[in-house]
């Protein structure tokens, strides 16, 4: 199948650290725009999955900015937590994007739970990408990065729960890993990876 290489699109989303990787995913000779440059506000995320939740967003963008979008939503599934906060991430953060506070009420959902910490509290990070078409058409992708929660916030690197979650096989958090490290093994890499090809 011939697939036409995109030349220039918006990066669907107004959360700064995820444009920052986005950015590094994609090739350098793409023309971005940013929903911050275009001052276009974020949707309302009405969908009850990450594909809905990016298909909503990959849409609106495109329509404001007439022009091909590549939105992301993405989330921390717990298991223990019934795969909270998963959908509600960005969510559980409040209005003004608190991640402290959004840490704070994982761990007390945990010890809510009974948590025995000699069991490894399993999460892990979802990513769902949507390339949106001025056409209309579209294509998904979704990729995982299985992990533990760290029995306490450790680094201050990277965004969101990037301090509790460590990925499986490594030691450190996401939040004391490098930028550099971190963007080549998450969830958003592997999501992007299915979507290369377009790029
Ligand atoms: P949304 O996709 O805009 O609904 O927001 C997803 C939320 O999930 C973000 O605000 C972060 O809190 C969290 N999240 C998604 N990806 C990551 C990541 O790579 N590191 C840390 N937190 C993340």
């Amino acid at each position: 199948m011939y697939y036409k290489k995109i030349k220039k699109l918006i990066i669907g989303t107004n959360n700064q650290g995820k444009v920052r990787e986005i950015k590094n995913l994609l090739p350098e000779h793409i023309v971005l725009d940013t929903p911050k440059n275009l001052n276009i506000k974020s949707p309302r995320e009405i969908g009850s999955s990450f594909l809905e939740n990016s298909l909503i967003k990959a849409k609106y963008f495109s329509r404001k900015a007439k022009e091909i979008c590549l939105a992301d939503d993405s989330g921390l599934e717990i298991d223990i937590l019934g795969k909270l906060p998963g959908i509600y991430s960005a969510r559980w953060a409040g209005k003004k994007s608190n991640f402290k506070l959004a840490i704070k009420k994982v761990y007390k959902e945990l010890s809510k739970n009974d948590v025995n910490w000699k069991n490894k509290i399993k999460c892990r990070f979802v990513c769902a990408l949507t390339i949106y078409w001025p056409n209309k058409k579209f294509y998904q992708s979704e990729g995982v990065v299985e992990g533990i929660i760290s029995k306490k916030p450790n680094g201050n690197n990277g965004f969101g729960y990037d301090p509790i979650f460590i990925p499986k096989g490594y030691k450190k958090t996401f939040g004391e890993m490098s930028f550099k490290k971190k963007f080549k093994i998450d969830h958003r890499y592997k999501a992007f990876k299915k979507i290369k090809k377009f790029f």
